[in-house]
């Protein structure tokens, strides 16, 4: 191990990346395969391979005891050391001493049997579990015979090497190290979930040979956000499959040989929440990765996000709750067919394969699309290729989407998915290969209460509205500002009408800056926004980001606008939506 922690002693104190990845391959370049295989793991942090799911569980308090038991320093050196450094491995490390009680025949410390050991540590158990992982603990410290190989061991241990090194940097000293290709060392990786295993395969030349290791969550593709309602003139000139954004939890499931892990978007097993799709995809006779979306369903017609809801509450549910709550997960990519990853592959050809392979059952379902070639030009033509009927090949590309948008809305999803056909499966990545077109979080009926002189070519017009929700009592309380979305014209038409309804200046609002000028509330408005915070700013308590005027509302009366109650509503799904997938 001495080796080992004067690499990575090394790696810590040079910042450049280029140096510290030259550093480790020279290192992992003079190992052999057993020791090649541990080192790796524990420079990404970690004392086993990423798919193992044994941990050590032992804590610094124990580490500490331990510790003071072989090498018989005191709690004030501890304490000193603590200080200067804040790790408990760096702050260990220079309180080595020749064991007390030295023993004739220690073990001699190398990755590999440093390894071995850690397995001997998680694989304590019973009654005697704590006992048996001090003595194997024990053993380890005995063997750091020197301050720095303890510093490094203690820091694998307490799960944090601390040298600056990304998982990334050490799948480049891999490839460096062995001359292979850094992007069939990062596909092994996601292939077998193991490091190690990756770095011993790259040595001896067989990369293509690592196959699918289930169980261990890929990273989840994302896409890149376009606004609805524009012109979409940069989804030209390429060829896209169309499909439905679902609103639900995204989930990837992996199906082995009956035994099937769900994961959630946070990469966390999901699996005992939902049975009935565990259950579904476990009578499949080939084994897969795929990716989807989890949503309620009912009569084969998808249920709005806040009938999920109740479900993602439990981590386990009873038959009353799943009767309650049906859903359905909407298999839309293929990652691995039995051994074999498929992420390099293009949309197109995994979602052959998923169509080949696929019996839809009541739980799990196939998301159907529609694929489309676009040429170049201001108005760009389009010619589907597949499956559209209607308005035919011509169509102008905006109205294409936009119908499409609508009717994925009216089936009761959340809007539209638009997947490059050649995209391969990139995992943890946005870009241009999916972007994805949903409306606003939500939009709220308003009524204007202040308003504002407008600036630049406005400033001759009242412009921005300050505008309120109903309370519990019916009384108006302020939730946001808004300043686009109306016409140049609908807003010259009601600058004369706030003009002649001001309220006199004793009735500004308490928050209210001086230059906001009290209007009477009759004015309804629905604004349209893409998140809704807590806020002190407003007395409602909220505040809306990128409020949008929809339209105003002539047809209704400022007595039926939205309540404070459905403010806390859509906050409270947006919580929930946010907890299960992740920020939006
Ligand atoms: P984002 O996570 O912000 O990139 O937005 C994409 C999210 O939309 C994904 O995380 C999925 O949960 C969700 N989604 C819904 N329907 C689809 C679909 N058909 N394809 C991919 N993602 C989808």
């Amino acid at each position: 191990m001495e080796r080992f922690a004067l690499t990575a002693q090394r790696i810590a104190s040079t910042p450049g990346k280029l140096e510290k990845v030259a550093t480790l391959a020279s290192y992992f370049c003079s190992l052999d395969d057993a020791d090649l295989v541990a080192a790796a793991r524990f420079f990404t942090g970690s004392p086993f391979a990423a798919r193992d799911r044994r941990t050590l569980s032992v804590g610094g308090r124990t580490i500490v005891a331990v510790a003071q038991r072989v090498w018989g320093f005191d709690d004030a050196a501890l304490s000193a050391s603590y200080r200067a450094s804040g790790d408990l491995g760096a702050a260990l490390g220079p309180l080595v001493r020749p064991p007390v009680d030295a023993m004739l025949f220690g073990d001699r410390l190398t990755p590999a049997t440093l390894e071995v050991l850690f397995g001997e540590i998680a694989e304590a158990s019973g009654k005697r579990a704590n006992r048996r992982r001090e003595a194997v603990l024990e053993r380890i410290l005995r063997a750091c015979d020197d301050s720095l190989v303890a510093t490094y061991v203690i820091k694998i241990i307490t799960g944090d090497l601390r040298v600056g090194l990304r998982e990334g940097l050490v799948l480049d000293a891999i490839a460096a190290a062995f001359g292979a290709d850094a992007a069939a060392v990062r596909r092994g990786l996601m292939a077998c979930g193991d490091v190690g295993a990756v770095a011993a395969a790259a040595k001896n030349g067989t990369l293509d040979e690592l196959r699918v290791e289930y169980g261990t969550p890929i990273g989840f593709m994302l896409a890149t956000p376009i606004p609805f309602g524009e012109t979409y003139g940069d989804l030209a000139g390429e060829s896209w499959l169309v499909e439905d954004k679902y609103d639900g939890i995204r989930v990837q499931a992996h199906a082995r040989a009956g035994n099937v892990t769900l994961f959630s978007r946070r990469l966390n097993d999901v699996t005992a929440a939902y049975p009935e799709v565990a259950a579904e995809l476990a009578t499949l006779s080939r084994d897969a990765i795929f990716d989807g979306e989890i949503v309620a369903m009912r009569d084969e017609r998808v249920q709005p996000f806040r009938t999920l809801q109740a479900r993602l509450a439990r981590k386990v549910v009873d038959e009353s709750l799943r009767a309650e709550v049906p859903v359905a997960y909407i298999v839309f990519d293929l990652l691995a067919l039995d051994g074999d990853l498929l992420i390099d592959e293009p949309l197109t050809a995994r979602r052959e394969r998923l169509a080949d392979r696929f019996v839809a059952g009541p739980h799990v379902k196939l998301s159907p699309f529609e694929r489309v070639s676009s040429f170049d030009g201001v108005y760009p033509e389009l010619v589907i290729l597949s499956g559209v009927e209607g308005r035919g090949a011509q169509d102008d590309i905006t109205a294409w989407v936009n119908e499409r948008f609508e009717a994925s809305r009216a089936r009761g999803n959340e809007g539209l998915m638009l997947k490059r056909a050649d995209a391969p499966y990139l995992p943890g990545r946005r870009g241009k290969w999916w972007h994805k077109l949903k409306r606003e979080l939500s939009t709220l009926d308003v009524v204007v209460v202040a308003v504002e002189w407008g600036h630049g070519k406005r400033s001759g017009v009242l412009s921005d509205y300050t505008f309120a929700v109903r309370g519990e009592r019916g009384e108006l309380l302020t939730i946001g500002k808004a300043y686009s979305g109306l016409t140049d014209a609908e807003i010259a038409a009601l600058t004369p009408w706030f003009l002649a309804h001001r309220l006199p200046a004793e009735q500004q609002r308490a928050k209210a800056r001086s230059y906001e000028i009290p209007v009477e509330p009759k004015i309804v408005l629905e604004v349209a926004f893409d998140v809704i915070a807590r806020s002190e700013l407003h007395e409602s308590g909220f505040s809306l980001r990128f409020p949008r005027i929809v339209r105003v509302r002539d047809d209704k009366p400022p007595e039926e606008i939205d309540t404070i109650g459905r403010v806390a509503e859509i906050y409270r799904e947006m919580l929930a939506r946010e907890g299960a997938n992740g920020p939006p």
